[in-house]
């Protein structure tokens, strides 16, 4: 029954797939950038940002030798920044242990940092068609549907999903396979209102005949939180003071006005005054509120009230506090959040 299944999607896939910049190329560190910056992000917001880093950062060569400040500015806007960071680790060791060649060994590859199953065989089977299976969000949303699995996506149907992905997967072009379930899931095999009509696999799946195709996956409720902050602009003439976020965390080692959390029952200019003790040593005289910016993360929704701030003293720069001037903002990593102030303030 399933024989004719991988030679459908693939004859569906050469007519049907999108021309996109990663797939011009059988680069495997090309290939490599593109699945790590397709983790968690779109395709349309990823083809710019993988465009201008394959032009800034050419080969595993560049990468390796780039400062990681350069690094985590080529990725400003994408978000889970670990990413930047393990690609960077990742093409220094591949440099200093494999001659700036990713390894065709999955344990090689799954022994650098950013390098998960997934990601291991994805870049493994488009690179170089080895025969994994990969299972992302798009995948297991099309197999829980093909086999009409119950409940919710997650990551406790992927034993069973990998059993069918093992069946179905072809002896060669197992890359394009991969990328072709993919792309089933996000133009036609859509999380909500699939495409059965033109779907090239209909007559194998089990959600499409028993008609509940619509409601497999089940959806997940998610809780987002509110977090409210202040933000402080301080000015001396021309340029603003900005401090680096610390080494481990959210948004590690980015560049941020200072500011912070609210605490319950704070009041924003206690929270300001306070935040500005803590953070820089120094007493605020004065504020006058700018704007707000709302910013989502994954979890919460945060609400960044923005203050120009007037002190007592003026905060030292040192390593990690820098008065910078609009112009040379573009030299320093920082969160959407305040690259959304950046964009007020200019205005
Ligand atoms: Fe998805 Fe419909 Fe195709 Fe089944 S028939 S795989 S539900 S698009």
């Amino acid at each position: 029954m399933l024989n004719n299944f991988s030679t459908d999607l693939l004859r569906w896939y050469r007519l049907n797939k999108r021309d996109l910049p990663w797939r011009r190329t059988k680069d495997p560190y090309k290939i490599w950038v593109s699945e790590i910056m397709l983790q968690q992000t779109t395709v349309s917001t990823v083809i710019a940002y993988y465009e201008r880093w394959i032009e800034t950062f050419p080969t595993i060569h560049d990468l390796a030798g780039a400062s990681l400040q350069r690094v985590l500015k080529q990725w400003q806007g994408l978000g889970y920044y670990n990413r930047a960071k393990n690609l960077h680790k990742a093409a220094g060791i591949l440099i200093k242990e494999h001659g700036g060649v990713l390894p065709k060994d999955p344990r090689g590859i799954r022994a650098l940092p950013g390098f998960g199953p997934y990601t291991t065989g994805s870049v493994l089977s488009i690179a170089y068609d080895i025969p994994l299976t990969i299972i992302d969000a798009n995948v297991r949303r099309v197999a829980m549907r093909l086999l009409a699995l119950p409940g919710v996506a997650d990551i406790k149907k992927d034993p069973k999903i990998n059993d069918f992905l093992i069946k179905v997967l072809p002896d060669r072009q197992v890359g394009d396979f991969n990328q072709a379930l993919m792309e089933l899931g996000a133009l036609v095999c859509r999380a909500r209102e699939p495409l059965c009509m033109s779907c090239p696999v209909k007559k194998y799946c089990e959600a499409y005949r028993a008609g509940n195709q619509e409601i497999i996956p089940e959806t997940k409720k998610r809780m987002i939180k509110d977090l409210k902050a202040v933000i402080a602009i301080i000015k001396n003439a021309d340029s603003y003071f900005i401090q680096k976020r610390p080494s481990k965390g959210l948004l590690a080692d980015l560049w941020e006005f200072p500011g912070g959390k609210i605490k319950p029952g704070e009041s924003k200019k206690k929270a300001l005054a306070r935040e500005l003790k803590e953070e820089l040593g120094v007493k605020l005289k004065s504020s006058t509120h700018l704007f707000d910016v709302i910013h989502f993360y994954t979890q919460f929704r945060v609400t960044l009230s923005v203050f120009i701030c007037t002190l007592e003293n003026d905060p030292k720069e040192d390593k990690y506090r820098k008065w910078v001037t609009f112009e040379n903002f573009s030299k320093y990593p920082m969160p959407s959040g305040s690259a959304k102030i950046i964009d007020k303030l200019k205005k």
